[in-house]
């Protein structure tokens, strides 16, 4: 290319309405390389031809999008736009999911510092009960449920140790279920717990043998504080509640399709049939330190919680769920009933139900 062709960083900085500055950091961060770079000089010349590019890495920044993703939609961009595009959304999928995570914590914090705290009023406590079963079809059940005056737990355990995987961590959250109110960040404690229970499983499965294809288990657990339940979730089980007669939907599933479900690439009638629909991104396994998601949700008299297997939420549908919450007694009688339904279903896989409600303390 001939030095005629090409413009210095001045123009090219007036043609694209980015000042020099911009132009030297998209440089230095291999975002916009310029065409030439004078040996002796150090001087940088641009083609016109990049003008595009330069235009599109100053709106991608402008978007909060991450450096190595703006280069690779810049790249995509030159070739097929549409793929570009496809990214970008899915980019802005992930933040709007990312904040409303935030968005929940958020309001549970300006909730818990606004209001007195409720120990002063009214004292509520749980009502638990617990209900694993192998289903029809399993040869053995490899789930495991817990419910205790301050944790719920369920795990659901694969691989040829996921029997004792589950029983694992829920051994190890099960320590937390003290006669006294936990002190300190409840989060912290129950983060603590998550990782024991890590280590646990590591241990009860061998370092061989754990991994996303040998041995593993997902965890979804509530640690009580007396005024609200901390969560600990990892993998595709799952906590509900209901609440003013709705069910609300507490965890968000770990798997690759709800992955994709999040991103837009996916709808919901493709995802109930995908190939990998029953593949987890993350689990209690010999893999990387896993990475719960941890929540405070505050509780009010009246709720009634489910934590469970997905061998109850693939199998019955939320409206039935709900239904049958709201039709049970009692926490014994709801856990089994769900239960019951999953095996009404062909019970193709194990279910485990934990039931609580809240309720004002009979002292
Ligand atoms: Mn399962």
């Amino acid at each position: 290319m001939h030095e005629t062709d090409l413009l210095t960083i001045g123009a090219f900085a007036k043609a694209s309405r980015l000042s020099p500055k911009a132009l030297r950091l998209y440089d230095d961060l291999e975002l916009l390389r310029p065409a030439r770079v004078d040996p002796d000089t150090g001087y940088r010349y641009y083609a016109l031809g990049q003008l595009r590019r330069a235009r599109l890495v100053a709106w991608l920044r402008r978007l909060g999008m991450p450096l190595a993703l703006i280069r690779e939609v810049c790249d995509l961009a030159s070739r097929d736009p549409g793929a570009a595009a496809a990214e970008i959304r899915a980019h802005w999928a992930r933040v709007e999911a990312e904040t409303a995570v935030r968005r929940d914590l958020a309001a549970f914090l300006v909730d818990h510092l606004s209001t007195p705290a409720r120990e002063d009023t009214v004292m509520l406590e749980l009502r638990y009960a617990a209900h694993s079963d192998r289903g029809l079809v399993r040869p053995a059940n490899q789930d495991a449920a817990y419910a205790g005056r301050r944790l719920l737990a369920v795990a659901d355990g694969y691989g040829p140790g996921g029997g004792s995987a589950s029983d694992a961590a829920v051994r190890a959250l099960a320590a937390l279920d003290t006669p006294e109110a936990p002190s300190g960040s409840v989060l912290d404690l129950l983060e603590d717990a998550v990782r024991e229970a890590n280590r646990a499983v590591r241990e009860t499965a061998g370092p061989r043998e754990t991994g996303p294809e040998g041995t593993g288990t997902t965890l979804t657990a509530m640690l009580w504080t007396g005024s609200a339940l901390a969560l600990a979730h990892i993998g595709d089980s799952r906590a509900y509640v209901l609440r003013d007669g709705a069910l609300f939907r507490i965890t968000h599933d770990h798997t690759v399709v709800q992955s994709l479900l999040d991103e837009g690439r996916l709808i919901e009638e493709e995802a109930e049939s995908h190939p990998q629909r029953f593949l987890l991104l993350k689990s209690l396994s010999s893999g990387p330190e896993p990475l719960p998601d941890l929540r405070l949700h505050e509780a009010r008299p009246g709720d009634r919680y489910l934590l469970c297997s997905d061998g109850l939420s693939t199998t019955v549908p939320d409206d039935r769920i709900r239904h049958l919450l709201t039709a049970s007694p009692g926490p014994a009688e709801a856990a089994r009933a769900l239960t019951e339904a999953a095996n009404r279903a062909g019970g193709p896989d194990n279910v485990s139900c934990v039931v609580a409600d809240v309720v004002e303390a009979t002292a």
